[in-house]
């Protein structure tokens, strides 16, 4: 009981069940599509850049709790950040929850709540796939599929 309450935090809880930016945003600049086919994950991430700002950020799609949780996370702290602060902060994130376990840097703030997925080692592709897409849209790609 205690590990899933781990998993589902609050704030998990919360952003799965209002979901942030859950919308799309027709004429973007970027906009990726993400697959995780051992959940079933799909998820769309639009993002509208205005001189190397993220001024505007939405996804779509369908996924688990965690995928949807994550992906409104994401969202949330990612709009108003620059291109590169954005990737900087994917990277920690990815980091966070593939890499060993060291204390994640401060500026992930909330976003640390996605750290106790690394107990259930299934849902972590579901957690860093937004991101993954995220990176995509950012750099010019249109999809990403999540690998083993
Ligand atoms: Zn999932």
């Amino acid at each position: 009981m205690s590990e899933l309450s781990d998993l589902y935090q609050e704030i998990i809880l919360d952003h799965n069940k209002r979901p942030r930016n859950f919308r799309e945003i027709p004429s973007c600049t970027c906009v990726a599509e993400g697959n995780n086919p051992l959940c079933g994950d799909e998820v769309k991430v639009f993002v509208q850049l205005e001189s190397e700002k993220i001024t505007d950020v939405a996804f779509s799609g369908h996924g688990c709790a965690i995928s949807r949780a994550s992906a409104s996370m994401m969202t949330a702290k990612t709009k108003g950040r620059t291109r590169e602060e954005a990737r900087e902060m994917s990277q920690a994130v990815r980091a966070m929850l593939l890499g060993p376990e060291v204390e994640p840097p401060r500026t992930l703030g909330d976003l640390v709540a996605l750290s106790g997925v690394r107990k259930f080692p299934a849902r972590i592709k579901c957690a860093v796939l937004p991101w993954h897409t995220l990176e995509a849209a950012l750099d010019g790609e249109s999809a990403v599929t999540t690998e083993e």
